[in-house]
């Protein structure tokens, strides 16, 4: 192995990394010392040569590396991986008892000081996701740490997010530590059963981040009329109808995710005769709903990362309002819409006024219950605010 490279910034371009920023961008290196290959260890300095930071080199063409460490003597070594994963385990058992049975995020990525790694538990088995080079080269020892420290049966690999397309990474999936995990493995949440796809749901097989948020919907929802738009697996509705709402309608445009959420609400011994499932596209729905003057008392709008790109935030910011809007109509007096975005270049402040704006020409006076966020064990650095990227308000009129 030859010597770590040395990535040498252009002058003034070092405040990032002073302020413990872990990612690395190509416009603020002035040169290279050496031939990192993606994945490799390299190490960062100032202009004055000044040592600030370890990390791993990438193959993408802006964020050239991301950071593990800020401290000259931390070696990124198996006991660099085993004290960050030791501390983000820990961080959980704060926030909850542990729930042989339960599903949580044990390693946010950044929120976690382990920039690209993610690891969801879902009762008995863990799955990994590397999302960056860095985190790429490390997945056996990940795997192996995982396993002995959470206490898991498995650890299933799911390296298929697109942006390992960035990174030029190739999709990766499969049991990395350990047993093989069953097709379904059934996860309770607040009293709720879910069974979850680990090989091929979404993410890494369920929207973990929403955990707290199905609780506040189920504390609203006893006697309601709800509509679960963007439904997938049945998270907000399942969660809706066993606090004892009237009725759940359930809309998803997959009919695949529809087929699991039906066969969660049956999972929960829910009455199939207060609730529908519609194969559909919402946009269309939402304004046949209002042509029908159907009514809702709780209306839930969770829809897919629509702000993809600064490029299409005008296009995306429109779509959530244009929802917003309409749900706003088809609610009926007192009701409830609670609306969500994950895209993380959709600001807060930006949300809030577009929710304003659909309320205002929906010709509803509504007021804000909730302010809501990914679910605390995806935790959020105070150095990496853009880790921040589910918001959701609670809106009653
Ligand atoms: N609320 C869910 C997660 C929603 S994920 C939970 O708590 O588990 C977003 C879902 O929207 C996916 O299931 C996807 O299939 C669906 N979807 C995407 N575009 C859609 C559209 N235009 N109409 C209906 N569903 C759509």
């Amino acid at each position: 192995m030859g010597a770590v490279a040395q990535l040498v910034l252009k002058p003034g371009r070092d405040q990032a990394l002073r302020r413990r920023h872990p990612w690395l961008f190509s416009g603020a290196i002035a040169r290279i010392e050496g031939d990192p290959s993606p994945g490799d260890l390299v190490e960062v300095r100032a202009a004055s040569g000044e040592w600030l930071a370890r990390g791993a080199w990438s193959a993408s063409e802006q964020l050239v590396a991301k950071l593990w460490t800020f401290d000259p003597d931390e070696a990124v070594d198996e006991d660099f991986f085993r004290r960050r994963l030791s501390r983000a385990f820990a961080l959980r058992r704060r926030l909850w008892p542990h729930d042989p049975a339960g599903a949580e995020r044990l390693v946010a990525a950044e929120g976690d000081d382990l920039p690209g790694v993610v690891v969801d538990r879902y009762g008995e088995y863990a799955v990994l996701q590397c999302l960056s080079a860095g985190a790429d080269r490390q997945r056996e020892l990940l795997a192996r740490l995982i396993g002995e420290l959470a206490g898991v049966r498995g650890v299933f690999e799911r390296s298929d997010a697109e942006i390992r397309a960035r990174e030029k990474l190739p999709e990766t999936t499969g049991v990395c530590w350990g047993e093989e995990p069953p097709e379904a493995v059934e996860i309770v949440e607040n009293g709720a059963r879910f069974a979850v796809d680990l090989r091929h749901g979404h993410k890494t097989g369920f929207y973990l981040d929403q955990r707290v948020n199905r609780a506040v919907v189920a504390a609203l929802a006893a006697g309601k009329r709800v509509l679960n738009a963007f439904c997938y697996t049945g998270g907000f509705g399942v969660a809706a109808a066993l606090a004892g709402a009237k009725e759940v309608c359930n809309v998803d445009s997959s009919a695949e995710a529809l087929a699991r959420a039906g066969e969660n609400f049956a999972r929960n011994q829910l009455d199939s005769g207060t609730c529908e499932f519609i194969n559909a596209d919402v946009f269309s729905l939402l304004r046949k709903f209002r042509a029908e003057r159907r009514r809702f008392d709780l209306i839930v709008l969770d829809p897919p990362k629509l702000v993809e790109s600064r490029k299409s935030l005008m296009r995306g910011a429109r779509a959530y309002k244009d929802m917003a809007l309409i749900a706003f109509q088809l609610l009926a007096p007192g009701g409830t819409l609670v609306n969500f975005s994950c895209s993380g270049l959709m600001e807060p402040a930006l949300f809030q006024k577009i929710t304003a704006d659909a309320a205002l020409d929906a010709g509803v006076s509504a007021r804000t219950l909730y302010r809501l966020s990914q679910s605390p064990d995806h935790p959020v650095s105070l150095r990496v605010p853009e880790g921040a990227y589910l918001k959701g308000l609670v809106s009653v009129i």
